[in-house]
């Protein structure tokens, strides 16, 4: 049985120079983040090495749900509560950016089906509204369904949809943007572990581990916890009942159907809710039960399950990433920590990350300052 279902799709060979030392930056980490901020170093003239412990996207980034969604893992009426009016909006406004560029960067690996989030009870049907309502009050496309179809009918109590978002195949998504990065210059060194910050051989260094960082940056490990997330794949269904990603519960529950119509599966973290804030990424027997379990529940029968996984997230005490230099120091960068939320956050503070390094300066870069944390 394969471990991530995405990730036992065959690699493309990655065709990556070598440089010589020192480079311009050291990224740690091929996922999502590491390749997007690769990317645009190296169209911005830099010289980088990317280092991997594993594999382009054998962490989160190849074992994730597949949901591209907008914004950050808090909801948009309290991120606003909490990030104030303007600072919410920039946020989300940043995210919808990144998934545009997602749209041109990944081909078939990314999907524009839109996202439904889903009220599993009364009480998240209310969160749901405040939601939406403040989403359509600063101006961002959602719609609200109160009938849904067969067979989330009856079993959900209203849902929005947001039409922005979307699904990916996200190896494949991964894969393509390391390529792209290769393509314009970026080494990217797979099996390749990095023990020692300090003596990497390059001027700036990024940080782009998420829930794998252990203690590499001892002040990170502090503030960004490891979790673990499990998923299931099952044989094709005789129908494509969930089009597009589905979630529920705040996200302990998250499904959706690729075109082949196997149903993608993840979430029941609060089966064990305790035993799941690890960074052993082996898959346990409570949750699969409990997600096969579920499944039988959305589909009526019981699907054979062909792959399950974990995998690990970073997060954080307030579910905002770090992205930003370490306080007090201009070489060492980080951009982790998203918090179960970082397929396109990730990719958009890789490139935040790029970015400031080429000299550029963005407001964004202010609302994940490591220093509210550090
Ligand atoms: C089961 C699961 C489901 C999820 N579902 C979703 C979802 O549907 N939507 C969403 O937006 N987000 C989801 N997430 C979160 C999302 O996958 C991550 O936030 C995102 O992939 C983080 O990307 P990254 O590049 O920052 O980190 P990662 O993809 O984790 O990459 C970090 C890389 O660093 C490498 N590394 C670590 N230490 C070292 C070292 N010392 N030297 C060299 N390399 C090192 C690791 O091998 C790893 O490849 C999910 C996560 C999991 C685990």
């Amino acid at each position: 049985m394969p471990e991530s279902w995405w990730l036992a799709e065959e690699a493309p060979p990655l065709r990556s120079s070598r440089l010589d030392d020192p480079v311009d930056v050291a990224i740690v980490g091929a996922g999502v983040t590491g390749c997007s901020c690769a990317l645009t170093l190296a169209r911005g003239g830099l010289r980088l090495r990317v280092y991997e412990a594993r594999t382009v996207a054998s962490g989160a980034s190849g074992r994730n749900g597949g949901f591209a969604l907008r914004g950050g893992a808090p909801l948009y009426d309290r991120a606003r509560a909490q990030l104030g009016v303007e600072r919410a909006r920039l946020l989300w406004a940043f995210t919808e950016r990144a998934l545009a560029q997602m749209a041109e960067l990944a081909g078939d690996a990314f999907r524009p089906e839109g996202s439904l989030r889903l009220a599993a009870d009364a009480g998240e049907r209310s969160e749901l509204e405040a939601e939406f309502a403040a989403l359509r009050e600063d101006g961002f496309a959602a719609e609200w369904l109160d009938e849904l179809p067969e067979p989330l009918a009856g079993r959900f109590f209203g849902a929005i949809r947001h039409p922005g978002d979307g699904a990916l195949q996200p190896a494949r998504w991964v894969r393509r943007l390391a390529a792209h990065a290769a393509e314009a210059g970026a080494e990217i060194r797979e099996h390749s572990r990095v023990e020692d910050v300090e003596a990497l051989p390059a001027e700036r260094v990024v940080v782009a581990t998420d829930g794998y960082g252990g203690d590499l940056v001892p002040e990170l490990a502090r503030v960004v916890g490891p979790v673990r997330g499990q998923v299931i794949v099952t044989e094709p269904l005789p129908e494509r009942l969930f089009p597009c990603p589905h979630y529920s519960r705040y996200g302990y529950d998250y499904w959706h159907q690729p075109p082949d119509r196997r149903l993608v599966l993840g979430g029941r973290r609060d089966t064990t809710l305790e035993a799941e804030f690890t960074a052993e990424e082996a898959t346990s027997p409570q949750v699969q039960a409990a997600l096969e379990s579920f499944a039988r529940e959305l589909v009526g029968f019981t699907p054979v399950v062909e792959a399950r996984w974990a995998g690990i997230w970073g997060r954080t005490p307030d579910e905002y990433p770090l992205v930003g230099p370490l306080p007090g120091q201009d070489r060492v960068w980080v951009a982790t920590g998203y918090s179960g939320h970082g397929n396109v956050l990730g990719f958009a503070c890789g490139d935040l990350v790029a970015r400031a390094l080429l000299g550029e300066s963005s407001p964004e870069l202010e609302l994940f300052d490591p220093a509210r944390l550090l």
